[in-house]
């Protein structure tokens, strides 16, 4: 298997629960590591660009009000075959669909407000990092 990077976002309700450190836990003890961490505000016109794909799905504008509402937290992630071993560290999109264990299932408050993103897929990964992070600020 191949070391890849993918790129998580902890979001605005896990921050505001204080809960940066114990996501960052499960992922460390999942075996991916943090080799890029800052922790920023977004604007409406930065979530609209980064979640661009979703612009005409009915939770658009709500997703993009949810990311502004609070700080959030953009990372690189790296491992082995990162980017599907952190979708499974995250669980699914609906909490209540969610392995125990799994990020969302142990902290998600809803759907929505579902406490952290990863990249889906390598071509989104390398766009998504390189949307936030300059290859000076990754240290592998
Ligand atoms: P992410 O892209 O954040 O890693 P995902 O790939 O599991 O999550 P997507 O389908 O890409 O899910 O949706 C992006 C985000 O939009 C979700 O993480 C969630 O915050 C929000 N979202 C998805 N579906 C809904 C929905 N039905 N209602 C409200 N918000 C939703
Ligand atoms: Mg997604």
């Amino acid at each position: 298997m191949a070391i890849e990077r993918t790129l998580s976002i902890i979001k605005p309700d896990a921050t505001r629960r204080n809960l940066t450190g114990k996501i960052n836990a499960l992922f460390e003890g999942a075996g991916l590591r943090i080799v890029a961490q800052k922790r920023i505000r977004m604007t409406s016109e930065v979530a609209g660009k980064f979640y661009d794909v979703h612009r005409e799905r009915s939770f658009f504008s709500s997703l993009c009000d949810f990311m502004c509402s609070g700080p959030v937290v953009v990372q690189v992630l790296e491992g082995e075959n990162a980017i599907a071993h952190n979708r499974e560290v995250m669980g699914a999109t609906n909490p209540a669909n969610a392995a125990p264990g799994t990020v969302r299932r142990e902290f998600a408050e809803s759907i929505e407000a579902n406490s952290v993103h990863g990249s889906d897929s390598p071509e989104n990964a390398a766009r998504e990092i390189g949307f936030f992070f300059s290859e000076m600020e990754i240290v592998g």
